[in-house]
Order: C-alpha cells, then structure tokens, then sequence
C-alpha cells in the first residue's frame, strides 16, 4: 500500500498515499487525505474485536502451514476462510457506521 499514487476523485491530482492513523474509543481508523483539496479517503476500520480477531486468524495461518495432516488441514483451512469472511464483513460494518456517525 505505501509508495502508491492514485488520483483523487474530487480533483484528479495524483499523489501517493501517505496512510494515517487516527485512533478514538478502541476504534482505528486508517485513511489517507489528497493533498490538494484535502479530500479524506478512508482505507480501514478495525475495533478490539476485529483486531482480536484478526491475531486469530494469523495464529491459524501458522497451524495451517504446519500442519502435516491433510485431512486436519483441510478443515483448519475452511475455518479459516470462514473467519476471514467475518473479520471483512466486520470491517465493512464498522467502517459504515463510522462513516455514519461522523455526518
Ligand atoms: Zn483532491
């Protein structure tokens, strides 16, 4: 993600992405504003439980990738495609209500 230049919608200077971080009640919000007409484009949103949850899932990665056993692996994997797909819809959530509750 870093060093990458896109062009803002608003006003289509290119520029790179410089992320920040902005952090408020457990909250993290990663985001990055065009330098030019200070647009802020938001990049993603976690909370306690997506973070928790999302240490998890790179604790199972590791299990994965040891595990010898191809039958226990098999059903690893598909618990951890499963907890992926709720770490993202988690973040989605998050990320709107967000959005909403800032107006
Ligand atoms: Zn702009």
């Amino acid at each position: 993600m870093n060093n990458r230049v896109v062009s803002c919608d608003k006003c289509n200077q290119e520029f790179q992405i410089k992320p920040k971080t902005f952090k408020k009640k457990g909250i993290e919000e990663t985001y990055f504003n065009c330098p030019e007409c200070k647009e802020k484009y938001g990049v993603i949103v976690t909370d306690k439980t997506i973070r928790r949850k999302q240490k998890a899932i790179k604790e199972l990665q590791i299990k994965i990738d040891k595990q010898k056993d191809p039958e226990i692996k098999k059903r690893l994997f598909s618990q951890f495609q499963k907890d992926k797909k709720e770490i993202e819809t988690l973040v989605l959530f998050l990320k709107e209500k967000f959005r909403k509750n800032k107006g």
